[in-house]
């Protein structure tokens, strides 16, 4: 994969394809790691006189203009984190697009609006992908994969338009790849992963090939009850996915037979309704074993035995890697069994990678010090199909 030193940028339009899906409340940035981890690359590009040319996703409107889902703010906080203006399109390859790219001067930067404004971004159809790949290279010279969170997307700005520039790999890819490896190539042991969160159907996936590499999976968040409910407990209205009962039961039996040991919650923290994440307003729980949850009852974070379990189960890792917030820690009164986590994770002395755009947010959210985990990953759903083994399309895009 060439890196950005390999390409001549100066005086080029350089089209970087940057994953700034952040959180927003409104028009407000919750969370701006995205935007911050990929900001030196495109001040690397900057300084050497490049012309540069911001794209993004940010959130899954429909293929047309939703102003809900609108990258201005975006730009303001790029702008800042850059200490330099930056230009924002109104549209991806209209006529703002084409005027703010032209516009450009040497070591200037211009952030075009939502890439998936427009249907080609994410079309199943080949053609349509690329017609609107085409459009997007009519706006730049060179190309910069740089969006690590979209890598696993097959969609135009990151699998089809490589093809039709010259292109590599920015820092931010670079170093995200490099840390996968050293979860698949050389780990230190014991490798412990910590899987959470409400996506659990799109992380089953993951454990298959984890149970040939990791010593422990602990498994927490709304993940916990398909694996209760498997094991034959009473889950209430908790998440549940009940289709993936016999896939869990395999795993179940498989890290039996290789010895690959399985920790579930033991206890965990019920209700009969789900918390008010705007108001916050105190929530009405009670802690219960995990064999005995309430039939009317949902589970939202785990208890303080899961947490201390769970923390022993961390104290001696040599490899850590995190997916999934163990509980509804938007909620003060669900975050406790994130944060249990997360301080064991910095208590340790192993090399620890959290995953996840919810878990990445909820560290720094919770007040954990970034610096205290050996890496932040911006993308939850690139990182467990690398470690999946899938190829992934953005990445093999950059290879060629
Ligand atoms: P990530 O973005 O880190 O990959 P996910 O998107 O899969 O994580 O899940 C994050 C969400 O999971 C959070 O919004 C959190 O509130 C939710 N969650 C965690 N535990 C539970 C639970 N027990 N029930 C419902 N939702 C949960
Ligand atoms: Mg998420």
């Amino acid at each position: 994969m060439k890196t950005i030193e390999d390409l001549d940028v100066a005086g080029k339009r350089v089209f970087v394809r940057a994953d700034l899906n952040v959180p927003l409340d409104g028009s407000t940035i919750t969370d701006d790691g995205r935007i911050r981890a990929v900001a030196p690359t495109i001040a690397k590009l900057l300084e050497r006189g490049a012309k540069v040319v911001v794209a993004s996703h940010l959130g899954r409107p429909k293929g047309e203009p939703d102003p809900k889902f609108s990258l201005a703010p975006v730009a303001a906080r790029l702008g800042e984190i850059l200490g330099r203006p930056v230009a924002f399109a109104t549209d991806t390859v209209g006529e703002s697009a084409t005027a703010a790219v032209a516009a450009l001067g040497e070591g200037e930067v211009a952030l075009l609006e939502n890439l998936r404004f427009n249907a080609g971004e994410t079309s199943k159809d080949d053609a349509e992908r690329k017609a609107f790949a085409e459009q997007l290279a009519a706006l730049a010279d060179l190309y910069v994969g740089d969006g690590f969170g979209a890598v696993h997307r097959k969609h135009a700005s990151v699998f089809d338009l490589p093809a039709l520039l010259p292109h590599a790999a920015g820092d931010l890819i670079a170093t995200e790849v490099g840390v996968l490896k050293r979860l698949t190539d050389e780990v230190a042991r014991p490798y412990v992963v910590v899987l959470g969160g409400a996506k659990v159907s799109d992380k089953l996936g993951v454990i298959d090939n984890l149970l040939k590499k990791a010593d422990r999976i602990l498994i927490g968040g709304g993940m916990a009850y398909t694996f209760l409910k498997a094991k034959g407990h009473e889950v209430g209205i908790s998440l549940l996915q009940e289709d993936q009962i016999p896939t869990v039961l395999d795993y179940l039996k498989r890290a039996e037979d290789t010895g690959v040991e399985f920790v579930l919650p033991v206890d965990v923290l019920v209700s009969a309704e789900f918390p008010d994440l705007k108001t916050k307003a105190p929530a009405d729980f009670e802690t219960v074993d995990a064999d005995e949850i309430p039939a009317d009852k949902e589970g939202l974070d785990i208890g303080p035995k899961s947490r201390e379990l769970f923390a022993s189960k961390l104290a001696d890792a040599g490899t850590v890697f995190w997916n999934g917030p163990m509980g509804v820690f938007e909620h003060p009164d669900y975050a406790g069994g994130t944060s249990a986590v997360a301080q064991a994770l910095v208590d340790s002395d192993a090399f620890t990678v959290v995953g996840g755009g919810d878990s990445a947010a909820a560290v720094r959210i919770l007040g954990f010090d970034e610096t205290k985990f050996g890496h932040i990953s911006t993308g939850g759903g690139a990182s467990l199909e690398y470690l999946e083994g899938k190829q992934l399309p953005g990445l093999t895009a950059l290879e060629g």
